[in-house]
């Protein structure tokens, strides 16, 4: 019996695609929702049913609570699938699917709250017993005289962060006492216009960590696993570009004790569904920056090296099953990479929408590739510029970089710019092969100076 009769796709692109697909080998009937230039969508064609929820805008459509749940009520979908981005982790629609009788396929809401707010998350998982960057432990408030004592007990360089920020944006670093009052109020300022919540707080800037994250999946049942890490260390501007696990270098002691301590504090705050830990890792530590409470864009790494079916266990335990495995059941195998390709100007970074003239997806073993794009699809420019994931999996991480160069050397995108180049450039870079490259890595490259 499959856990639910119908789901609904509460999102558009690569992983509509992927949590349709999940459902159909489950056996569960799908309805998607597009906007009025998403109609001719893989997934939608694809799906049992599918309802227009509004205009192209994603806050008219994709945005859209009360239509979304309107197309819920019309199609007797039972849950919905938010993928990431857009509703995954906004607290106020699982609270409304959920008074509205229907299953959000997710953490439960004051959940989602709690670990939205970065300070709030910070605080639960200290308590929790979980290494945080040092930091201020709370709110900045008007008094400067405290923020310029926390700045200099913390120790500088400091980072003013947004307590609601996410995507990358919401941070300033600030190297020097003389900067720090105003670095505070521009960031004030940029978190009230862009998150609507102008409330900062303050973190040691560390200088060259790692982006190490590690995977979780929690039942109602109290049983909660992890399956390891992920290295997301090349970023550009606080973006993922590549992402692979496990982790260069992290040894499976240190896998295991990190680990334990995230399946702990999800056990210790009631944690359903799955979810990730992002930690930076410098000098052998592990430092908690936030918790994302949904499907992340770098899962398919992750199943890769376990063989698990990330979102199929999300459906299972949101419907109230146990998970159907224990720690000691979860195996690491080979090494997997993820490269995101995006229709963007190579050089500029600046999205590029366009329509696909042709499209030959790379094969063989090994080889995986997570994307909605098809011979004469138009990319609508209205959003996010990730045109689909090229992924890589061998038994080590070099046979996973080879097979990753020929998949990228096969595949033949016509009509669109990507970033494909940039991909072909850092999986034959020496500081890339060599593997444990920090957060800073990509950007000092793209300004010639790596
Ligand atoms: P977002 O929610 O916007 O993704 P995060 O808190 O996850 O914000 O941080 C995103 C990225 O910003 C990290 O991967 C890292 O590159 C950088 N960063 C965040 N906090 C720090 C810090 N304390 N020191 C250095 N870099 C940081």
């Amino acid at each position: 019996m499959p856990p639910f009769k119908k789901i609904l796709i509460a999102n558009r692109g690569e992983i509509a695609l992927r949590i349709l697909r999940a459902c159909e080998a489950m056996d569960i009937r799908t309805v998607a929702v597009h906007s009025t230039v998403d109609r001719n969508l893989k997934h939608v064609g694809m799906a049992d049913e599918s309802v227009c929820i509004g205009p192209a805008p994603a806050n008219l459509s994709y945005l859209n609570v009360p239509a979304i749940i309107a197309a819920m009520e019309v199609t007797d979908a039972e849950a919905v699938h938010p993928g990431y981005g857009f509703l995954a982790e906004n607290a106020d629609f699982a609270e409304r699917v959920e008074e509205s009788g229907f299953t959000f396929i997710g953490p439960r809401a004051e959940t989602i709250r709690l670990m939205g707010d970065k300070v709030s998350a910070i605080n639960a998982m200290r308590q929790a017993g979980v290494p945080c960057v040092p930091g201020s432990n709370g709110p900045l408030n008007d008094d400067e005289r405290r923020t310029l004592r926390l700045a200099s007990e913390i120790g500088y360089p400091v980072l003013i962060k947004a307590a609601a920020g996410g995507g990358g944006r919401g941070m300033r670093v600030v190297h020097s006492p003389e900067d720090l009052i105003k670095a505070v109020a521009l960031t004030r300022q940029e978190a009230r216009s862009g998150f609507g919540d102008d409330t900062v707080y303050m973190e040691k800037y560390l200088t060259n960590p790692r982006h190490i994250e590690i995977q979780v999946l929690a039942d109602s049942h109290g049983n909660a696993v992890h399956l390891g890490e992920r290295d997301c260390s090349m970023q550009r501007r606080h973006q993922k570009v590549i992402e692979e696990a496990p982790a260069p270098g992290i040894t499976p002691e240190e896998r295991d004790r990190i680990g334990r301590i995230c399946t702990d504090a999800c056990r210790r705050i009631g944690y359903l569904g799955a979810g990730t830990f992002e930690f930076l890792y410098e000098n052998g530590e592990f430092y908690f920056i936030e918790m994302n409470t949904r499907i992340q864009v770098e899962h398919p790494v992750t199943e890769c090296v376990t063989g698990l079916d990330l979102i199929r266990a999300q459906i299972q335990v949101a419907a109230g099953q146990a998970l159907p495995f224990t720690q000691k059941d979860v195996v690491l195998t080979g090494h997997a990479i993820e490269c995101r390709i995006n229709a963007e100007d190579p050089d500029k970074f600046i999205p590029q929408p366009g329509t696909v003239d042709a499209f030959h997806a790379p094969g063989g073993p090994g080889i995986r590739i997570d994307s909605h794009i098809y011979d004469g699809y138009r990319i609508p420019p209205n959003y996010d510029s990730m045109i689909g994931k090229l992924i890589a999996h061998a038994e080590s991480r070099e046979a996973a970089i080879a097979r990753m160069r020929v998949a990228l050397d096969e595949m033949v995108l016509r009509g669109v710019v990507t970033n494909t180049a940039l991909h072909q450039r850092l999986l034959r870079d020496s500081g890339f092969l060599e593997g444990g490259t920090n957060i800073h890595y990509l950007e000092k490259l793209l300004k010639g100076n790596g």
